[in-house]
């Protein structure tokens, strides 16, 4: 028996998941229902010792090549503590190639880069950091609890340890308001990075979530796909050709997954068909983000030049847009909210 925390990066799905802290230090971004009305907690070393010996007699007979840290902030337990575990780790199964964790900005900046280098020798191969936005006004309003000098030096601490660097970035976290900023700023401190991967999770406001309050007293106005694709298409246009790899395609709620690639092969490809959408007509956009939103499909944008297709689909977009103001955008919001995580409890706080 073992314990497993509740998520874990889409490219960890064939990873054994080590549970080293649980929940989230932090745990008050409005936006994320991951670890809601839980609490943070460290686990021994003992503990997580004592899992590796779990999954050593359920799984030691697999070619495990790799493994993730779980929960949201594992690094903050000890350097020391932290190398025993990746040491019993790596003995219990020596053929892990890749171990990786997820870790907040502050925490990076702290740790600093020569314990991060004992980490790398010990094992450690990346980190995924949720940057969300290089705005600090942007980063204030959803209570990221993070600053522009954490994003920076933490990202470049892991760099300079020689981890691989996975910096997550949240278009539509601004809102109508911050957009333009949002994607100029977030696209300022990535060109300081150069990560190994910009991971784009496009926003979609849960529930339960405070922002919706927020939306209702006028103080956060939501943006359609076609805004967002809009400032995708802002924050590319102002990233370097750098050898970071840009990736859409991993993460259902982005409406255009084949925007995807590295920057500095791609990016001109990714310029022109965020374009390509934006050229579209106001009703072969909605149909794309129906398709797109109402089934797990990745299309490409030409499916909307279909005449036989647009024939099924335009009564739909007709229906919604006669339920009153902004009908047809608020049942996009609607259907994107089933592919976000559940909070563990009914409490948000
Ligand atoms: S986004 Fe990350 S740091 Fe923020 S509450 Fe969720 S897990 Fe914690």
């Amino acid at each position: 028996m073992y314990e497993q925390g509740v998520i874990r990066p889409p490219s960890e799905a064939q990873s054994l998941l080590l549970r080293v802290t649980r929940n989230c230090p932090w745990n008050q971004c409005l936006f994320c229902p991951a670890y809601k009305g839980v609490k943070f907690s460290r686990r021994s070393v003992e503990e997580v010792k004592r899992d590796i010996d779990s999954m050593y007699e359920e799984f030691g007979d697999y070619p495990v090549r790799t493994a993730f840290l779980q929960d949201a902030d594992s690094l903050l337990i000890k350097t020391e503590d932290l190398l025993e575990i990746l040491a019993y780790l790596k003995k219990k199964f020596p053929r892990i190639e890749r171990i990786t964790s997820y870790a907040r900005a502050p925490t990076l900046r702290r740790k600093g880069v020569d314990d991060l280098k004992r980490l790398k020798e010990a094992g450690l191969t990346r980190i995924h950091v949720g940057l969300e936005s290089g705005s600090e006004k942007v980063l204030k309003m959803i209570k990221k609890g993070i600053t522009e000098r954490d994003i920076v030096e933490g990202g470049l601490n892991v760099k300079g340890a020689g981890i691989e660097l996975s910096e997550y970035i949240m278009p539509g976290i601004g809102g109508k308001g911050l957009s333009e900023e949002h994607a100029t700023e977030t696209a300022r401190l990535l060109n300081q990075i150069e990560p190994d991967f910009i991971r784009v999770r496009t926003f979609a406001m849960h529930p339960k979530s405070p922002m919706v309050k927020m939306v209702e007293e006028g103080t956060f106005i939501p943006m359609t796909d076609e805004e967002i694709v809009a400032e995708i298409r802002l924050l590319v246009s102002h990233l370097k050709e750098m050898h970071s790899y840009f990736s859409s395609g991993d993460f259902g709620l982005n409406l255009l997954m084949q925007v995807d690639g590295y920057l500095d092969e791609k990016k001109e490809f990714m310029l022109k068909e965020l374009d390509e959408y934006l050229s579209l007509t106001d009703e072969e956009k909605k149909a794309y983000s129906l398709l797109r939103r109402s089934s797990y499909g990745v299309y490409p944008l030409s499916i909307v030049k279909d005449e036989s297709l647009m024939k099924k689909i335009r009564p739909e977009i007709e229906r919604l847009e006669r339920q009153g103001k902004d009908g047809f955008n608020r049942y996009i919001a609607h259907l994107m909210t089933y592919q976000l995580p559940q909070p563990q409890t009914d409490n948000w706080n």
